[in-house]
């Protein structure tokens, strides 16, 4: 059985959030979690500096290749004790492809798909920009 009280203080972060509880140690602490956080934190970390929070991903795959070429994704790591991951970062990646040859069809799709995942990303960098 988890014990709701006696949670260490844990400093509040500025972005809007909700509270989540974590197993860290054995124990149960509660923590804010940014709304944009879509982990679910079931997971037992073995210290508070383990926790850490992630948005949904944004991705795109190139036509014929099973790999996404390019995604981003919002990522948090607020008790790590390194500034620069304290704060709400967005990560973006790049996977190597071959030249792949696509239809028109597969063309246009794929046009479609990078100004929805343009959309995703500015969204993503509008709700964290300060
Ligand atoms: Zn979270």
């Amino acid at each position: 059985m988890t014990v709701l009280h006696e949670s260490p203080a844990v400093p509040s972060q500025s972005a809007p959030s909700r509270q989540v509880a974590v197993t860290v140690g054995g124990a149960t602490v509660v923590v804010p979690c940014p709304l944009w956080c879509t982990h679910p934190h079931n997971e037992e970390y073995r210290s508070l500096a383990d926790v850490w929070h992630e948005g949904r991903e944004a991705s795109l795959a190139v036509p014929g290749s099973p790999e996404q070429a390019i995604g981003a994704q919002i990522t948090s790591w607020p008790y790590a004790g390194d500034s620069s991951t304290a704060s709400a970062y967005m990560s973006v990646f790049v996977m190597g492809a071959d030249y792949l040859e696509v239809t028109p069809a597969q063309a246009i799709a794929f046009s479609d798909q990078m100004v929805a995942c343009a959309a995703d990303l500015r969204s993503m960098a509008e709700s964290i920009a300060s």
